[in-house]
C-alpha cells in the first residue's frame, strides 16, 4: 500500500503564486487520487511489493497495465513537482550550479527561456522538465499525460505540472503567467546538487 508523501510545506506556503486552494484540490484531490487508484490497481498483483519506481519502470509501455502505469508515474510525478518548489524559489545561490546552467544553455536566461518556451509548447496535459542527459548535459523537455523521464534514461532535477489543474484556479488559461510565476519565484534550484 502507498501513501500519500507529506508536502515540504504548509498549503498556504506558496501564495501568492499557487493558492492554497489550488493546492489543497492539487495534493489532497489529485495527488491522492493516483495514489489510491494504484492501491486498488496492484492489489493482489505481482506488482503489490515492488517500489514505486519499479512499477512505473515494468509497466512502461504495456497496454495490458497502461493504467497501473498512468497512476503510478502520476503519484511519483507529483512528489517530484511538490520538492521542485519553495516558498524562497526562483533563485540561482550556488556558483557550482550556475556554472552547469550557463554551460549547457548559455544563460541562466536562455535557460528560463527555453524552459518557458516548451511549457507553452505542450500540448495538451503533461510536464516539463530539467533533466541530466547520460553524457551528464543538463536539457529541457516535456512529456505528455503522466509519462516521466525515469523510464527515458534521464535523470529530473526540475519539473513543473502543466496540466489544467495545476494552475486553472489562479491563473485560468494562463499557463504563462503560471509558468513565469513558478520559474522567478517558486523553482528550487538547489535540487540541482544532485549533479
Ligand atoms: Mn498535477
Amino acid at each position: 500500500m502507498f501513501t500519500i508523501p507529506e508536502l515540504p510545506y504548509e498549503l498556504d506556503a506558496l501564495e501568492p503564486f499557487i493558492s492554497a486552494k489550488t493546492m489543497d484540490f492539487h495534493y489532497h484531490k489529485h495527488h491522492q487520487t493516483y495514489i489510491n487508484n494504484l492501491n486498488n490497481l496492484i492489489a493482489d498483483t505481482q506488482f503489490a511489493p515492488m517500489s514505486l519506481e519499479d512499477i512505473i519502470k515494468q509497466t512502461y509501455g504495456s497496454d495490458e497495465y497502461k493504467a497501473i502505469f498512468n497512476n503510478a508515474a502520476q503519484a511519483w510525478n507529483h512528489t517530484f513537482f511538490w520538492n521542485s518548489m519553495s516558498p524562497a524559489g526562483g533563485k540561482i545561490t550556488d556558483s557550482e550550479i550556475e556554472d552547469h546552467i550557463i554551460r549547457d544553455f548559455g544563460s541562466f536566461e536562455k535557460f528560463r527561456a527555453d524552459f518557458k518556451r516548451e511549457a507553452l509548447e505542450q500540448f495538451g496535459s503533461g510536464w516539463i522538465w530539467l533533466v541530466k542527459n547520460k553524457q551528464g548535459i543538463l536539457e529541457i523537455i516535456k512529456t505528455s499525460n503522466a509519462d516521466t523521464p525515469i523510464v527515458h534514461s534521464l535523470k529530473p532535477l526540475i519539473t513543473c505540472d502543466v496540466w489544467e489543474h495545476a494552475y486553472y484556479l489562479d491563473y485560468q488559461n494562463r499557463r504563462a503567467d503560471f509558468v513565469e510565476a513558478f520559474l522567478d519565484h517558486l523553482m528550487v534550484i538547489n535540487n540541482l546538487k544532485q549533479l
